[in-house]
Parts: C-alpha cells; structure tokens; sequence
C-alpha cells in the first residue's frame, strides 16, 4: 500500500505545500513542534532516506537547503533545526523546523494547534520567500 505521503504527492490526500522540484515535495507537517514545521520527501517511495540514490539524495538535501532559506526568512526563529526520523512514516522525509533553543527539537514535546488557514497562511508566506 502507498504510504500517506506517496498519496499527498499523487494529490489523494490533501497537504500545505510549499515547493517542488520534479523529483522532491516540501511541505507543512500536519502536527507541527512549531510555526513552520516543513517536510521535505523525494517523491519516489523509499522507505529509508540513506536508502536514497546518490543523486536524490543530493537532490533532496539540496532542495531542503533552498526551503530552509525561506522558513527562516518566515518564521522568527534563531535557526532552523533539521532532523530525520521516519518511525512514524515509512516514506523517506527531512523535518525543517524553526528552533530557539534546544528544547524546540524534542519530538516528544506537546505539538503545536493551527487552524487550516493558519497552515494556508504560513505555507503560502513561505513559499513566496522561496528563491
Ligand atoms: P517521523 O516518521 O517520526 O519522522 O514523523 C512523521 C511526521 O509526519 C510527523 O511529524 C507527523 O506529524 C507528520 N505527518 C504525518 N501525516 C502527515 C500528513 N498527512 N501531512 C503532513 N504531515 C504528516
């Protein structure tokens, strides 16, 4: 079965987009630890992103460089914190998210609430600073 980003990349399930490259999607974490919390997949199902061709990989990191660009320039924050996970999506993906201090990568942290045009809002001012 597709995993749940496979289907936000064919557009069955609805996302905040931010960007996209042919082969890479960025876009709004569902169930933010801040304003801004971004992922960046490759398109392509690959469960682990070490997993990942040399070529998407550096696609990927690439495109995550370009996307952190404009959340920052978004979002106050001091820096923005990347982090790879996936043991809750089997979908290889990169979280970029504004932090201040340390504590602000602590996935174990109380997520933050938005409203769907709070989400509308924040992907959209991102994706206007994307160069
Ligand atoms: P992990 O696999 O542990 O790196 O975490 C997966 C992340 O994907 C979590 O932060 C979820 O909030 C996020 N997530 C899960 N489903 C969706 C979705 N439909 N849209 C956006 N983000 C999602």
């Amino acid at each position: 079965m597709a995993s749940i980003f496979s289907r936000i990349v064919a557009g069955e399930i609805p996302s905040y987009r931010i960007a996209e490259t042919e082969s890479c999607y960025a876009f709004l974490d569902i169930n933010p630890l801040a304003k801004g919390h971004t992922l960046v997949i490759p398109k392509q199902e690959i469960d682990n992103i070490f997993d990942l061709d040399e070529a998407l990989y550096q696609e990927l990191f690439s495109f995550a460089k370009q996307v952190s660009h404009a959340i920052e320039k978004t979002i106050p924050c001091e820096r923005i914190g990347m982090s790879v996970i996936g043991l809750e999506v089997p979908h290889a993906h990169i979280h970029l998210i504004p932090i201040n201090t340390l504590r602000d990568m602590d996935f174990s942290k109380q997520r933050v609430a938005l409203t769907a045009e709070q989400f509308q809002e924040i992907a959209a001012s991102i994706a206007q600073n994307i160069v």
